[in-house]
């Protein structure tokens, strides 16, 4: 963490709790933003020139030990998921914890790279703590339990629980990072893993809703992913879902008394959206969606219902999902990439997704997400092209520019400024 006072300016501040300032300024005082403003109103020590400076991206949703696959590019097409889900397993099986740790590790340095100053990560047995630990960000570390039989969720259980019980709370705070549970999804994992899960009082992550496949399950036990889980040894005759519709994952019973960070939700029935809202969950427990455009594009699913469940205050924030399903690690990719489908959702909603709603999500909205005064100066550069635009969030969205710098509270970690 910085010590002292630096005050920054740059063509472009998007405070995003606040209008973007142009020829702004912003001081970071030990680590913490002191002031935003108006470059005419304070001296600055260092001048970024032709930057944005915005909060730092929160991707609220990724694996980080998993690479690409041969032929995810977006250039190959739609790919059937079913398949893809069978690489992915072999890509799993075939990986060591060393292997899968290189891996994660690379990931950690390309997300930092592209602006991500904090990350959920879903990973086996906390493969990827060690790698998150250490890098200047943010996180919640997921560790995945799944399994339909009864053996292998009690397998995936107890490897998880022996990562929780090995990270003590001061490494968690050392870290910036906290743990989590990831069951991983209604199709793969028994109901009492579920359960289990939400009785940890952990924050938990699951995939939910994401192929018509998953509702042809949870509805009549058969279908694609049956036959599936059948040929992976995976099926388990006497599973009884916790109920016929994915929400019932995390809305029935003692379920409810969890944060859950759901991925995907494409195939939510928009009945049970009324549920999602923050209003409706009991004590202050939080559900988000964290949805994913390039990987949702990748499987040509049918549209997300992001605006519907935006529209009845379910918070939405994005994610990228893997390198096996999307390019990078990058969500300034994600919501370029979102912009160009959907020209209606405004630039300061997109960044708010990106940014302030996973920062939510993840119960930091005080700490990180938004360049508000006593938040952490947790920031990502991002370089602008050489233009005027009258709606200045479109410097960043209809640009191929990169990020220039990532700043983690106060030091500059990657970038041009290094060490600055
Ligand atoms: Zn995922």
């Amino acid at each position: 963490m910085r010590r002292g006072t630096l005050t920054i300016q740059a063509r472009y501040v998007f405070p995003v709790d606040a209008e973007p300032i142009e020829d702004g300024c912003l001081t970071i005082q030990d680590g913490r933003i002191a002031w935003v403003g108006s470059a005419a109103d304070r001296p600055s020590d260092l001048d970024l020139g032709n930057v944005a400076i915005i909060p730092g991206f929160v991707n609220a949703h990724t694996h980080l030990e998993l690479g690409p696959l041969p032929g995810n590019g977006s250039s190959h097409g739609v790919v059937d998921e079913l398949t893809w889900l069978r690489q992915v397993v072999e890509q799993r099986r075939a990986g060591t914890d060393t292997s899968l740790g290189a891996t994660a590790e690379e990931n950690v340095r390309a997300a930092l790279g592209a602006g991500t100053t904090f990350l959920a990560d879903t990973t086996t047995a906390g493969l990827s703590w060690g790698p998150v630990a250490r890098a200047p960000m943010r996180a919640v570390v997921f560790a995945e339990v799944i399994g339909l039989r009864r053996d292998r969720g009690l397998q995936t259980d107890a490897a998880a629980w022996r990562w929780l019980g090995s990270v003590r709370p001061e490494n968690q705070v050392a870290a910036c990072a906290r743990v989590g549970l990831g069951p991983h999804a209604p199709y793969s994992t028994s109901g009492w893993l579920y359960y289990k899960s939400a009785s940890s009082g952990l924050p938990l992550s699951t995939h939910l809703a994401e192929m018509p496949e998953e509702l042809q399950l949870l509805q009549h036990r058969d279908g694609p992913l049956r036959r599936f889980l059948e040929d992976l040894d995976a099926w388990d005759d006497d599973w009884e879902p916790i109920g016929p519709r994915p929400a019932d994952y995390v809305r029935r019973g003692d379920l409810r008394k969890a944060d859950w960070l759901i991925a995907h939700g494409t195939y939510l029935d928009a009945e049970d959206f009324w549920q999602l809202r923050p209003e409706a969950a009991p004590d202050g427990h939080r559900v988000a969606i964290a949805f994913c455009p390039r990987t949702h594009a990748l499987f040509g699913h049918a549209p997300h219902p992001y605006r519907a469940l935006l529209e009845r205050g379910v918070i939405v924030c994005l994610g990228t999902d893997s390198l096996a399903s999307c390019e990078s690690l990058s969500l300034l990719d994600e919501i370029r990439f979102l912009h160009r489908r959907d020209g209606s959702l405004s630039g300061a909603l997109l960044l708010t997704m990106a940014t302030l709603f996973g920062a939510w999500a993840l119960r930091a909205e005080t700490t990180t997400g938004s360049l508000k005064t006593g938040k952490s100066a947790d920031l990502a550069l991002i370089a602008l092209p050489d233009r005027v635009e009258p709606d200045p969030f479109n410097l960043l969205l209809e640009s191929d520019l990169p990020v220039v710098g990532t700043v983690f509270e106060g030091d500059f970690v990657t970038g041009r400024w290094l060490g600055a």
